[in-house]
């Protein structure tokens, strides 16, 4: 099998950089005061359907042949994955089909069909989504896209990285959030070829730290679904193709707590206008728990995504 490399993120990038959108860098003068550093904030909370899903989605559907772009495309997810999916579908005019829990939140399969893909409800607690899915994918003829085990989606997740790179230039440290690595894999390649010194860190929910367990064991590591306020990142073990381009080049896997990750997206709120969904705050949750670390850095934070509803965003922030 072909290994994944940096020349297909610039090839990814080729291919979507028309579609996605090229998302500011942000910064915060007070963090960077509370911090002693410099922070860049990639915000893919302002990517198209509001995370950088679209990214690794759009590459995978691009890469379809007559056939596959014919016959469609299959996710599961209930997550921002399926909005990826449904609106990349969309944009390329394939159609596609979307397995989600019946008690996913109501906001996500709205937009998820908003996008014009069609949402089939499956029963979580007692159906296996991989087995409903490859079944579907089976019987409609549709090709299966995960949402992090893919090259497709590896190099096109990693164009995030690129564009970081190249609109701030030189950094020492990247910090991005980790749920199976496909960010955290696309954006390790990315940095290894522009940036050969520059520490990368992959941040998890401490609840959810299959990804340290992993590291530190050297093989994939698999835990029950992990209870966490992040849940982008609520996922239970890494990829067979994830997994070994993180243990070959990431710097560190470092945690964060439910608290700490709402304290970051206080910050986003507060101080910078910026709404992030909790799994997005996991790079900066990781600054400002290991400040030591960072004092004196120039550091890339990839904000991941943007995708909360209402209520719960507004109830995680004023309940404690
Ligand atoms: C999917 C997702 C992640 C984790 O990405 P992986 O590629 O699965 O590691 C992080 N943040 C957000 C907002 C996500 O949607």
């Amino acid at each position: 099998m072909k290994t994944i490399q940096y020349s297909d993120v610039v090839q990814a990038h080729e291919k979507i950089r028309q579609h996605v959108k090229r998302t500011e860098i942000q910064t915060s003068q007070t963090l960077n005061n509370l911090l002693d550093a410099e922070i860049y904030f990639k915000c893919e909370n302002f990517q198209k359907t509001g995370a950088f899903k679209f990214r690794g989605a759009l590459n995978a559907l691009l890469n379809f042949n007559v056939l596959q772009r014919q016959k469609g495309v299959l996710a599961f997810s209930s997550g921002n994955h399926a909005q990826g999916i449904a609106y990349a579908a969309k944009t390329l005019g394939i159609p596609a089909k979307v397995l989600m829990p019946e008690d996913a939140p109501k906001s996500k399969i709205q937009a998820t069909q908003a996008y014009g893909a069609e949402v089939i409800f499956y029963n979580r607690y007692t159906e296996n989504r991989e087995e409903i899915g490859k079944r579907l994918a089976l019987e409609y003829e549709m090709t299966l896209i995960p949402s992090y085990n893919h090259a497709d989606i590896i190099a096109g997740q990693g164009t995030a990285a690129k564009e970081l790179i190249e609109d701030v230039g030189e950094l020492d440290q990247i910090f991005v959030g980790l749920g199976g690595g496909g960010m955290l894999a696309g954006t390790l390649l990315t940095a290894k070829d522009l940036l050969p010194s520059c520490e990368v860190y992959g941040i998890e929910p401490e609840t959810g730290n299959d990804g340290e367990q992993s590291l530190q064991a050297g093989k994939i590591i698999q835990i029950d679904t992990p209870k966490t306020i992040a849940d982008g990142a609520q996922v239970t073990s890494l990829g067979s193709l994830t997994f070994p381009i993180i243990q070959k080049y990431v710097t560190d896997i470092k945690t964060v707590n439910d608290l700490e990750i709402k304290q970051a997206m206080r910050f986003f709120a507060e101080r910078m206008k910026m709404v992030v969904e909790p799994t997005g705050c996991l790079g900066l949750a990781s600054l400002l728990k290991y400040q030591s670390l960072c004092k004196g850095k120039k550091i890339g934070v990839i904000v991941t995504g943007g995708n909360i509803d209402l209520e719960r965003y507004a109830q995680i922030l004023t309940l404690n």
